[in-house]
């Protein structure tokens, strides 16, 4: 667990550009991120605060006594909060990368992002996250949502590494160049234009996917995208696949409809604790 050490940190936008049409990196820079970084416990799964979009003030949570929480005096500021993926850390060079996906203004974060600049600021705090167990055969699912977390993943697998990975974008274009091991097997799903969250092309390729039948051989499958997603191969891959609960992470990225604070406190992002990250 990430102590919060010199968090929350303020962080600085250096440069943002389109790495495919519908995801935009932000580049972070400077003492922030040197501060962020100082804690490599606290990548990849970062929690972003942002400024008040009415005002443009950015309020940070403060540190209880003993440095070990987070507290919120202000509750809008803790619905200001975002989680994302830092896709690459260089605590050397003190940069930072988050790759957001543009679903336009609805979203806070996205909105941000639609409109970043260098020189803006926002607030990072907290952090963690679960790296993948050696495995026999990975199964790797996800959304664009997933996509960064998907890539930081693909890099860090051993040499060896067998399996297969689904990632669902909208189109062709989206399809980004992965650092992964040779024996895994990149499967882009596209969308066409219907709108994120409302396909079952993860649900249909997972579940019409063949699991290899060697003997003893150790699965890892991990699944992150929309919550509905999730649910249904969360249950597919227990009650089909028969796969145990620590052979297997599964957690709802977002939710349709709903803002991640909402869906964070009205089901913790369908986490099951008893998963691998217990
Ligand atoms: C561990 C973790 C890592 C994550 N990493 C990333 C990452 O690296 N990059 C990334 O882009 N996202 C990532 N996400 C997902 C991201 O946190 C959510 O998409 C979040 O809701 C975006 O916040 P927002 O303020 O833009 O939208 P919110 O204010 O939370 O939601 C507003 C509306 O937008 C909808 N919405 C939210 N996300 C999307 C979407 N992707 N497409 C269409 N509609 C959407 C919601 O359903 C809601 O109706 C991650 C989530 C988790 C739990």
């Amino acid at each position: 667990m990430a102590s919060y050490d010199q968090l929350p940190a303020t962080i600085t936008v250096a440069s943002v550009r389109d790495i495919t049409p519908n995801m935009r990196r932000v580049t972070f820079a400077g003492a922030g991120v040197t501060a962020y970084a100082s804690d490599e416990t606290r990548v990849p799964n970062i929690k972003l605060i942002f400024p008040n979009p009415s005002t443009g003030v950015l309020s940070l949570p403060v540190v209880n006594d003993d440095g070990s929480r987070l507290q919120w005096p202000d509750p809008a500021v803790r619905g200001r909060v975002r989680t994302y993926t830092v896709r690459r850390l260089d605590p050397v060079a003190a940069e930072m990368d988050v790759d957001f996906v543009r679903h336009g203004d609805e979203g806070l974060a996205s909105a941000w992002a639609e409109r970043a600049q260098p020189g803006d600021t926002i607030g990072a705090a907290a952090g963690g996250g679960i790296t993948a167990p050696v495995a026999d055969r990975y199964l790797i699912v996800g959304d664009e949502t997933a996509l960064p977390a998907i890539g930081r993943m693909l890099e860090r697998l051993p040499a060896a590494a067998v399996g297969t990975v689904y990632v669902e974008v909208d189109a062709p274009a989206e399809e980004q160049d992965l650092t992964a091991p040779a024996g895994l097997d990149i499967v882009w799903l596209h969308r066409h234009g219907s709108p994120a969250g409302t396909t079952t092309l993860l649900t249909d390729a997972v579940k019409n996917h063949t699991f290899p039948d060697v003997p003893g051989e150790k699965v890892f499958a991990w699944v992150s995208a929309e919550s509905a997603v999730v649910l249904d191969l969360r249950r597919h891959l227990r009650n089909n696949v028969g796969m145990d609960r620590k052979s297997t992470l599964v957690i709802g990225y977002w939710k349709r409809g709903v803002s991640e604070t909402g869906y964070g406190k009205a089901a913790d992002h369908d986490r099951d604790f008893t998963e691998h990250d217990a």
